[in-house]
């Protein structure tokens, strides 16, 4: 691939598809930077808890933003780090309660105006895979590659089960195929960006590939609309 050329992957889709692993495995497979625009919202999130906000609350939201300091950074092994003023919160955001609250917080218009400009940052310079919901609609509307990555909700919810089951979390495969379908349905009908797929997104359904497979996919998409 021409490594002179500057490019802008755009990749979304719902929740528990394999957005973070995939395209982050894509990016270092590419040479890219791999954004987890996700990551941004769950720091909100976070931040919105700790203040005692609810994530529905418009007012005290945008009240909340104009106080906090949020950063994307990357570690000497270029992993994305997020930035809680000055506090490095990657680790707290992972959990299903910060789950629910990153999706109630990015249905606040304000809260997404706030976060445009930084994801748009994170793209001017460098070459990335940028994962998210509205990235090929409205972050990135001019992304070289946008992608939509899917799979059916059982196969999410099967994927979300085994990876919180690892870290010694106990809910039922039944609650977690119902946070996903409930994350989904919020995601896709609130009212401002809400998840769909770019009329020029390819579709790319993980449902019956394993891993390597997925990353191959996305790879190939790529690679295909880079040499166009
Ligand atoms: O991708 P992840 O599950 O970490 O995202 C957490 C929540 O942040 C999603 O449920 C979604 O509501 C929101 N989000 C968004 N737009 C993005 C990325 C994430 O609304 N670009």
């Amino acid at each position: 691939m021409n490594s002179e050329k500057h490019y802008a992957v755009a990749i979304d889709g719902p929740s528990g598809a394999g957005k973070s692993s995939v395209a982050k495995a894509a990016a270092k497979r590419l040479g890219a930077v791999y954004v987890d625009t996700g990551a941004i919202y769950r720091t909100i999130g976070l931040a919105a808890k700790r203040a005692g906000i609810l994530p529905e609350d418009a007012q005290r939201l945008a009240g909340l933003l104009t106080r906090l300091s949020i950063e994307l950074t990357y570690d000497a092994q270029g992993a994305q780090r997020m930035l809680l003023n000055g506090e490095d919160v990657s680790d707290d955001i992972r959990t299903p309660e910060i789950s629910r609250s990153a999706s109630a917080v990015s249905a606040v218009p304000a809260v997404r105006a706030f976060l445009l400009e930084m994801q748009r940052e994170a793209a001017r310079t460098r070459c990335v895979l940028m994962d998210g919901r509205d990235i090929g609609t409205v972050v990135l509307p001019q992304a070289e590659v946008k992608i939509f990555l899917t799979a059916s909700p059982e196969a999410r919810a099967k994927r979300r089960f085994k990876e919180l089951r690892e870290k010694g979390d106990g809910s039922s495969y039944e609650t977690v195929l119902a946070e996903l379908q409930q994350r989904d349905a919020q995601d896709m009908n609130r009212a401002i960006a809400p998840l769909r797929q770019a009329e020029d997104a390819v579709l790319v359904d993980t449902s019956e590939l394993d891993f390597d497979g997925s990353v191959d996919a996305v790879c190939a998409v790529i690679r295909e609309k880079l040499e166009q």
